[in-house]
Parts: C-alpha cells; sequence; structure tokens
C-alpha cells in the first residue's frame, strides 16, 4: 500500500466547515502528538455516521486520511478528547449509552506501529474501553477431527453459564447440522475480505482452502456477557491471536496417531474422500508447529476422550467442586450529559456541570486509566471508575466508597 492521499488544507477546511465541525457544536477535537495533529470528528451525526480521523502532518505541511482499524465509534452529541501515554487518545462521547461513551484512538502503541509497518501507510486503530476485566479467553488448535469441537461441546454442556462459543466466520458451505450464527457465520469471501480489510478481525486464515477468521465482535460479544470464550481456531490462527493484544491460554490437542485421526475424520462422516485427505496432509504440518512452535501453553493427546477432558478441565482451573461463575462487572459507566473533562496524572475527571452547580459541584466522576490492559484490534479493558467530591480529593487520592 502506497502513502495515503494528501489533501490540500483548502479541502480539508472546507471539509470540516461543512459540518466536519471547526465551527462547532462539539463534534470534532484535535489533539497534538509530536509532529502530527490527529482531528476527530463527523460529517453529520445521524445514526449511520461514525467519527473519522484526519492527520496534519505538521513537518511536511500535509493532510493525511490514515487507514483506519477496527469499529469506528457514532458521534452522539459530541465528544472530547485527552491524550494519554502519548501513544492513544481517549475519547469521551456526550449523550451515548453507558456502554458505547468510552473509545480509544490508539496512534502509536506497539500495535499500530506493527500494522504501519506492515501496510507502509499511516494507520490509526479503534478500540472501546470497557470497565472491569474479562476472564482469558481459551484458544482451542488442533488438526481437524482431532475431537476440538467435541471436547469444546463438553465445556460447554456441563458449565453452561461459565463458557460461550466465539462463532467464527467461514467462506465454507454448511454441513448437514450446522446452523448460521451458531456454529459458524457463514460467509461470501468479497465480503470477509472487505471486513478483514476494515479491521474487522482479530485473525484469520486460509484453512484447507477455505478463509476462516474471528472478528473482534465474536470474542467480545461474549466477554461483555460475562462468560470466558472459547475459541476453536486452527494454528495459524493460534499464532496471530499470540501476536496480539488479546491475552489468552493456549491449548494444543494431538491425536494419539495419524491413524487414529483419520479413522475420526472417516467415522464422521462430514468431509468427501478429497477433503479428508487434504486434511489429513494439512494435518502433519499442524501437530509438527503445534508440538514445536512455542505458541501453546498447553499441549494435550485425546486418546481417551475422558480422560482428555479431565485434563482440559484440570488445567482451566475446574477440577474441584463446581465454581460459582463470578458475577460479572458492569461495562457501562453513566456519564452526565454536560461535563467538562480535565486530567491529572492517569486520572480523568469529569465534572457534571449544570447551570446550577456552577462551580461547586460535587460527585465528580474519576476515570483511573493506570491499569489498562488489551487495546485495539479488540476492547480496552481495565477502567477504574469512582467519584470523588472535589479534585483536591483526586490529588490526594481519596475516593467514595463504591
Ligand atoms: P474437530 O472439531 O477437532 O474437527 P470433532 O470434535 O468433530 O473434531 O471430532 C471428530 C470425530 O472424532 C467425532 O466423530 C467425535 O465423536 C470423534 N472423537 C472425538 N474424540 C474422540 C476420542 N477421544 N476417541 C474417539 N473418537 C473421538
Ligand atoms: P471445520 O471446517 O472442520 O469446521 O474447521 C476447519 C479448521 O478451521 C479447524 O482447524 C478449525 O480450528 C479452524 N477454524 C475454525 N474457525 C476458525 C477461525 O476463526 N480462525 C482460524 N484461524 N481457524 C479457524
Amino acid at each position: 500500500m502506497g502513502e495515503a492521499p494528501a489533501l490540500c488544507v483548502e479541502d480539508l477546511k472546507e471539509r470540516f466547515s461543512n459540518g466536519f465541525g471547526l465551527r462547532s457544536k462539539g463534534f470534532e477535537t484535535s489533539t497534538d502528538l509530536g509532529d502530527k495533529t490527529f482531528v476527530i470528528g463527523c460529517n453529520n451525526n445521524d445514526s449511520t455516521s461514525s467519527l473519522e480521523v484526519h492527520i496534519y502532518d505538521k513537518s511536511r505541511g500535509k493532510w493525511v486520511i490514515p487507514t483506519v482499524l477496527g469499529i469506528k465509534p457514532k458521534p452522539y452529541e459530541g465528544h472530547s478528547a485527552v491524550l494519554l501515554n502519548e501513544d492513544r487518545i481517549m475519547i469521551i462521547i456526550r449523550g451515548s449509552t453507558p456502554d458505547d461513551c468510552i473509545w480509544f484512538l490508539e496512534v502509536d502503541t506497539e500495535y499500530v506501529k506493527q500494522q504501519k509497518k506492515a501496510s507502509d501507510a499511516e494507520v490509526v486503530a479503534w478500540s472501546k474501553g470497557v470497565r472491569g476485566d474479562a476472564e482469558k479467553p481459551v484458544v482451542i488448535s488442533g488438526p481437524s477431527g482431532v475431537g476440538k469441537g467435541t471436547l469444546i461441546n463438553m465445556l460447554m454442556k456441563e458449565f453452561p453459564s461459565m463458557f460461550g462459543f466465539s462463532v467464527s466466520h467461514t467462506t465454507r458451505a454448511p454441513r448437514g447440522t450446522e446452523k448460521n450464527g451458531v456454529h459458524y457465520h457463514f460467509t461470501e469471501r468479497s465480503i470477509m475480505e472487505k471486513d478483514i480489510k476494515d479491521g474487522k478481525f482479530l485473525e484469520f486464515a486460509s484453512v484447507h482452502g477455505n478463509l476462516y477468521g474471528t472478528s473482534i465482535e465474536a470474542v467480545e460479544a461474549v466477554a461483555d456477557s460475562g462468560k470466558r470464550c472459547i475459541l476453536d481456531i486452527d494454528v495459524q490462527g493460534a499464532k496471530s491471536v499470540r501476536a496480539c493484544s488479546l491475552d489468552a491460554v493456549f491449548v494444543f490437542i494431538s491425536p494419539p496417531s495419524m491413524s487414529e485421526l483419520e479413522e475420526r475424520l472417516r467415522l464422521r462422516g462430514t468431509e468427501t474422500e478429497e477433503q479428508i485427505q487434504k486434511r489429513l496432509r494439512n494435518a502433519k504440518a499442524e501437530i509438527e508447529q503445534g508440538k514445536s512452535s512455542g505458541i501453546f501453553d498447553h499441549i494435550l493427546c485425546n486418546d481417551n476422550l475422558e480422560k482428555c477432558y479431565e485434563n482440559l478441565k484440570k488445567l482451566l482451573g475446574l477440577d474441584g467442586s463446581v465454581p460459582v461463575n463470578p458475577k460479572p462487572s458492569p461495562n457501562g459507566i453513566d456519564l452526565p450529559w454536560n461535563h467538562s473533562v480535565s486530567k491529572i496524572d492517569n486520572k480523568i475527571v469529569i465534572k457534571p456541570e449544570t447551570p446550577e452547580s456552577g462551580n461547586a459541584s460535587k460527585n465528580l466522576m474519576v476515570l483511573d486509566v493506570s491499569l489498562l490492559k488489551g487495546g485495539a484490534p479488540s476492547r480496552t479493558r481495565g477502567l477504574n471508575v469512582y467519584t470523588i467530591d472535589s479534585i483536591s480529593d483526586c490529588l490526594n487520592g481519596i475516593h467514595k466508597p463504591s
């Protein structure tokens, strides 16, 4: 990919003055970082629009439209922008829902640096901020027919409130009883390729001649429901997830022998002879990689199914009495509609502003961003939210009991 096309300043000015917001009701912000100014805003704020990003490169005197990865936030009724850690801009959106009001635009994080290097273009990436942590997802890989699906079904059946399955996208045709949206999102290649280009996928790979991939939403929908996410993906996919910001447990399931694997594939009876041969050919390389690449934290041999299942439960800490599913902490943040934002160290202080409250407002909200985890292309987790009575409480580290 070449350099992003440059716009002349006049073009941009016209674009912005047509509603992007230089005049603005708060629909546009600009944030300086080194030689660059990141301008975030929208042309209009109807329900279909999203926040757009333009960069002014001061050293070259040029406007650049970057490649924007991740799902973009909706603009609602204006936003504030605060630079954090010199690598991301926190966006606080006014008038949105509690679970949609904090976003992060990554402009120089490790993930963004990698993407810039890979595409040789200017890149930024969105990620939605949520409170609290999610349990580490579990990535399960292994050759086709080894028993991954069987083991995952057993886990989901025994602990239905604890685990949720990440429903992948694939371009392969559904098998007999497979349902769209349950086993896979069956999709057309051109649509999936466009979504991959738009940064909606955590990982993707060409497996046995078809495209398979995990969308960011598939994983986050499970985490947002308070469940632990299970991903059934191939070794290439596991490698990509290892390289991104998602902190997961990686488990490789190996067969007792190639002949046993072949027998299982045949007994399952879901593939043609040609497809079985292809899957067996690929299995050899997968097993080699799975066992030697260092990607996996655990390798389990699925010889005896019950034994393998017990070992899987053990490594997930489920071998004792049935654990109580911890109550998920709320993801959302109830922001006052009218507010001002300030930054004190790693704390963002949001002050409600009403005509009556003036400067005497109590109940300032603090977003502590010192323990952020994850990030683009997934969610940014670990936002700590509490209230204080005054700015001096923030300086003194005092906060009200929640
Ligand atoms: P994968 O999801 O890895 O492609 P499946 O879970 O569909 O594999 O399992 C393939 C076939 O092997 C299924 O018919 C399943 O019932 C069978 N199977 C799974 N584990 C075992 C095992 N330990 N011993 C014998 N058959 C097994
Ligand atoms: P199947 O066609 O048998 O359902 O799956 C074939 C292979 O694709 C399996 O090894 C499975 O783990 C892998 N797979 C399924 N979903 C994904 C995905 O989202 N990403 C990747 N990389 N592999 C996947």
